[in-house]
């Protein structure tokens, strides 16, 4: 299958409905994609994820560079056969693991040199290498090396980000167009970048620099970094106006279960969170009426599922009371069952949306959801 791109239906407020074809499978849009960190979404089987209906999930380059290494995962046959995984899988470049997790030694127009998180030993990323990466991983849809930065970042410094990443955006086609025979995956794509910290123009400015390049798609990053939401929302929709219609877009890291529709009414299709896995594994379950801390001693004796409008597996059988009592004995099942809850409600907000985009209902679709956490439980 080649990669293709089509919209099916918009909505008045702006939300398309659409289809991404990927050389491992379909992709159904608007699309929540569970991160998949080290080549395992923690907590769930892949068993488990296909029948959850997760079409796509996120690898991250950084680290599995770093573990098990990628020239071990190309000798494997790439990240899609080393773990099982039918579906699709979007690769990050990288870039924001580096600038975030790890001691950065130096950065220049050449690359950055950091040390691992792991163990110290110092390496170098740059935007040949990390298509080198993601080409020995396979990834459905790759993305290319940007400059990561901290909020709040002044004019100045968001404006020599953008300018960095436009010409890191133009390396990574370039090397990628020059090495097309040593991905693993020959249906591979690459996906740009937009930055901009939170400056309307920069945000505008490296949105039209990279369609110039004319990518597939177009990703905005450098969000959720702890801006806040409205601000968040305007940069994706300023973005979004600079970008072609025709292509997918992807708002890197969002966001919390309330917030998801409102980057699809700024006209985007594409979002990954670690929120729902890692939450779960501190306890935290996002429900319909809230959020649900389940080691709480009030859920010692309830009977009730977690949510009682969630169909999922977890929901269907086992309650409060029980889930507690694991979170409490710190039983591995505990991250299991609260990941496998909180995927599931995550994926479901998102059926949700694409079914209010068909009906053109994604207003009244948000005002009810909202209202609903707003009320709390009964
Ligand atoms: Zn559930």
């Amino acid at each position: 299958m080649d990669f293709h791109f089509e919209i099916l239906k918009t909505d008045p407020t702006g939300a398309r409905l659409g289809r991404l074809t990927t050389p491992h499978g379909v992709i159904d849009t608007p699309a929540f994609m569970p991160v998949g960190t080290s080549g395992t979404v923690k907590g769930l089987t892949q068993q488990a994820l296909t029948e959850l209906g997760v079409q796509v999930l996120l690898g991250n380059t950084y680290h599995l560079y770093l573990r098990p290494g990628h020239e071990k995962i190309r000798r494997l046959g790439g990240l899609h056969r080393f773990m099982s995984w039918p579906g699709a899988i979007l690769t990050d470049s990288g870039g924001f693991q580096v600038f975030s997790l790890a001691d950065l030694r130096k950065i220049t127009d050449e690359g950055v040199v950091f040390r691992s998180h792991l163990d110290g030993s110092e390496h170098f990323l740059s935007p040949e290498t990390s298509i080198e990466i993601q080409q020995a991983l396979g990834s459905d849809i790759a993305m290319v090396f940007d400059e990561c930065i901290e909020y709040p970042a002044d004019h100045a410094r968001a404006a020599a980000a953008v300018k960095r990443t436009t010409e890191w955006a133009l390396r990574c086609r370039d090397f990628s167009r020059r090495n097309t025979e040593t991905s693993t995956n020959p249906g591979q794509v690459y996906f740009a970048i937009v930055q901009g910290g939170t400056h309307a123009d920069l945000r505008r400015e490296s949105a039209r620099q990279l369609v110039d390049l004319d990518f597939p798609g177009y990703a905005i990053g450098g969000l959720a970094v702890g801006e806040p939401h409205a601000l968040s929302c305007e940069m994706a929709a300023r973005a979004a106006e600079e970008l072609p219609q025709d292509r997918p877009r992807y708002v890197m890291g969002v966001g919390l279960p309330e917030q998801l529709a409102d980057y699809v009414r700024c006209g985007v299709d594409m979002m990954d969170c670690v929120l729902p896995t890692r939450n779960a594994r501190n306890g935290c379950l996002f429900t319909s009426t809230g959020r649900l801390n389940i080691g709480n001693a009030i859920y010692a004796d309830d009977p009730r599922p977690p949510d009682e409008r969630c169909s999922c597996m977890v929901c269907r059988t086992y309650s409060r009371a029980y889930l507690r009592h694991l979170f409490q004995a710190n039983e591995i099942l505990a991250s299991i069952l609260n990941s496998h809850h909180n995927v599931a409600f995550f994926l479901d907000i998102m059926g949700k949306i694409r079914q209010a985009i068909a009906f053109g209902e994604l207003a009244e679709l948000s005002s009810e959801f909202l209202a609903r956490i707003e009320a709390g439980e009964p």
